[in-house]
């Protein structure tokens, strides 16, 4: 099993303290998803997870297992087995998105264990055609212009090649009309299984009707405020966060 824990975080950027005290464990076998209000911190959670060098952290600690996240260089995050969703390369010139991929998977390998060719080859159809996506795609420049749909579809591609233990998968839905909503919902859900976490965060509850999760925590003001299971979503959009204000007292 491995375990990404995040224990009284608190996040500064530029010089504003936005993450005041979120505590949260994600373990793989378990979909986590993290809602909330606009700018109240869910990317900056994200951003953090991942090492992003403008998120500074304050106090509080995240690990991935015994390992101490603010030790780690992002490419030390991503071979101990996180993926974060949204990061794309978009500033790689030449190289193709298979290329990336593989590229990709091989940077968390042992070098003596890289991914032999015809197998990565059969690996990316299959998941390609799974995600009901056109072999023209894989092959396509990386910074030759996908629409935004496309690479929502390619960022679960990625995760799916990468077979990463935990992912953080930042509005992942926002933006897609239905049938690519089902697309991503079926590669997140066809990767569930004892060795595969996520944490996702989204503004709409209709995600989580493609993506049911085991968890459903709601982030306001910089602090995870209350905690359910899939049934928190269904209330929430059913009463908005007022209703939740109110029942908590809060004034965020
Ligand atoms: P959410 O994802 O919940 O909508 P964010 O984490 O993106 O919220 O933003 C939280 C707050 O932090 C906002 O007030 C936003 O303006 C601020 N913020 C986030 N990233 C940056 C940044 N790179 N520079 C300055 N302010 C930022
Ligand atoms: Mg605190
Ligand atoms: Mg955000």
């Amino acid at each position: 099993m491995t375990t990404l824990k995040i224990v009284d975080l608190h996040v500064s950027v530029a010089e504003k303290e936005i993450l005041k005290g979120v505590n949260l464990t994600v373990n793989t076998g378990e979909i986590h998803a993290i809602m909330g209000p606009n700018g109240t911190g869910k990317s900056t959670l994200s951003q953090t997870i991942m090492g992003h060098p403008a998120y500074q952290v304050t106090s509080g600690h995240i690990y991935i297992d015994d390992q101490n996240l603010s030790e780690m260089t992002v490419d030390q995050r991503a071979r101990a087995g996180l993926f974060l969703a949204m990061q794309y390369p978009s500033e790689i010139q030449g190289v193709t998105n298979a290329e990336f991929m593989r590229a990709a998977i091989n940077a968390r390998r042992a070098d003596d264990d890289q991914i032999n060719i015809m197998t990565f080859i059969q690996q990316l159809d299959e998941k390609r055609e799974f995600l009901s996506m056109t072999e023209e795609m894989a092959e396509r420049y990386l910074n030759e212009g996908f629409s935004g749909g496309e690479k929502k579809r390619n960022e679960i591609l990625q995760m799916m090649m990468i077979a990463p233990k935990i992912a953080i998968l930042d509005e992942i839905d926002s933006g897609l009309d239905i049938d690519a909503l089902k697309v991503v919902s079926r590669g997140v859900n066809h990767m569930r299984s004892n060795d595969f976490g996520a944490l996702m965060i989204t503004h709409y509850q209709r995600l989580l009707d493609y993506i049911i999760p085991d968890f459903v925590h709601v982030m306001m003001g910089g602090k995870i405020v209350k905690t359910g299971g899939a049934e928190l979503a269904k209330k929430l959009e059913a009463e908005g966060y007022k209703g939740l204000r109110d029942e908590l007292g809060l004034d965020i």
